[in-house]
């Protein structure tokens, strides 16, 4: 994105006096300073006026504005331009478009004095989602970022091609001027960094026409990125040199992608950490007699034994079927299985005949009776269990376990 013209932000004109640049100022920063206007242009808006007021107010920044434009200016050291700072407050979008600096002035102004040295350019950041399967284990990422590069067209040193760079005339190579700096809040003098070099000491007489004189511009790019197996929500990856390229041969920033992991699309899977939890519903027989069932993990269906008894709500624990362990993928954590058990709504005329020889049964024996209670007599019901026993061993061979199971398990109460 290029940067836009001082004189358009306030809405002057290029003749505008120190009253209507004071004026168009003041009625700006009042509608756009952070602290009142929450919007997510705000803060980019009130620092780009603040720029803007820096430069014209001051009639040498003017002059060099007015001849070399962005280039005669740059604005990203100067004081007063502390407002980089504001880029990390912003919240966390959902987004794969770049979103706000993080934590703005990391690169930036570090007490710049004297003659300027190399500057590191500003670290980025990158949200990202991650699908819930990709988070646990891992994969690989295309993603479009967006940052200042290192022009190619004057390699980075704002000159325009075939033109030299030269001893700054403003301050005579210094890097640094006397200054009086006008604010809506008074004037004041100091010794700066010289505004048309930037306290390089040297310029581009004849700035670069693809960078403005900038020595970097902005790019989009494409770049693949490696999500580890076990990352979870709120993981930082940095992506070394890919923030916005150095000023005066400083080194890259670096680009920082903050992942967001997505739900279990099918919702078969919860996790917490390296453990995955999920629920398997089982028939009531499994239930009362042991059976083998299918649980899901995250590699396919496995088997595992449930013993006679299981009770609603059981959990099960499947060692090492959970997440990998982050940086450490031969660790992993667990998978719990939660059991649900599935009483049926409706019964055939067979099973109903077998629960209720179960029900007397368990009468006769006294199981489930208070102390007090006596059994019930239960002679119709022994009639009535062995006439159901009797169809079940006709239908047997094609029947086949249920009646089964539940016949060998009436049969071992008998005995008990
Ligand atoms: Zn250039
Ligand atoms: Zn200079």
């Amino acid at each position: 994105m290029a940067k836009r013209d001082y004189y358009e932000i306030l809405g002057v004109s290029k003749s505008a006096g120190e009253a209507d640049l004071k004026k168009a100022y003041r009625t700006l920063a009042r509608q756009y300073h952070p602290d009142v206007n929450k919007t997510a242009e705000a803060e980019a808006m009130f620092k780009e006026i603040t720029e803007a007021y820096e430069v014209l107010s001051d009639p040498q920044k003017r002059a060099a504005y007015d001849q070399y434009g962005h280039a005669g200016v740059n604005m990203g050291g100067g004081p007063g331009g502390g407002f980089e700072g504001f880029g990390g407050a912003g919240g966390f979008g959902f987004n794969d478009i770049f979103e706000a600096f993080f934590g703005g002035g990391m690169g930036g102004q570090g007490g710049r004095r004297g003659p300027a040295g190399p500057e590191r350019g500003s670290d980025l950041r990158l949200d990202l989602e991650v699908g819930f399967r990709d988070a646990i284990f891992g994969s690989e990422r295309e993603i479009t970022i967006s940052h200042l590069a290192s022009c190619e067209t004057c390699h980075g040193n704002g000159a325009a091609p075939g033109t030299e760079v030269t001893s700054c005339s403003t301050c005579r190579g210094m890097g640094q001027v006397q200054q009086t700096q006008r604010t809506p809040f008074g004037s004041f003098t100091q010794v700066a960094v010289c505004p048309k070099c930037q306290g390089e000491g040297k310029v581009a007489e004849n700035p670069c026409k693809d960078c403005r004189g900038q020595g970097r511009k902005k790019v989009t790019k494409q770049l693949k990125v490696k999500v580890p197996a076990g990352v979870d929500t709120g993981a930082r990856l940095r992506v070394s040199g890919e923030g916005d390229a150095g000023m005066r041969g400083g080194p890259a920033g670096d680009l920082y992608v903050v992942l967001f992991v997505l739900p279990d699309p099918e919702h078969r899977f919860e996790r917490r950490d390296t453990d995955l939890f999920t629920e398997v519903a089982i028939d009531y027989t499994d239930a009362a007699l042991g059976a083998e069932i299918e649980v899901p993990t995250m590699e396919g269906t496995t088997k595992i034994t449930v013993p006679a008894g299981t009770q609603p709500g059981t959990v099960f624990r499947l060692k090492g079927k959970g997440v990998p362990h982050l940086g450490d993928s031969r660790r992993r954590g667990d998978l719990h299985v939660a059991v649900k058990i599935e009483v049926p709504t409706q019964l055939s005329s067979d099973e109903t005949k077998l629960l209720k020889s179960l029900a007397s049964l368990r009468l006769k024996h006294g199981i489930g009776l208070a102390d007090d209670e006596e059994p019930a007599p239960a002679p119709k019901a022994n009639g009535k269990k062995d006439k159901a026993t009797d169809k079940a061993k006709k239908k047997e061979e094609d029947e086949g376990s249920f009646l089964n199971v539940l016949r060998n398990a009436l049969g071992s109460r008998d005995k008990g």
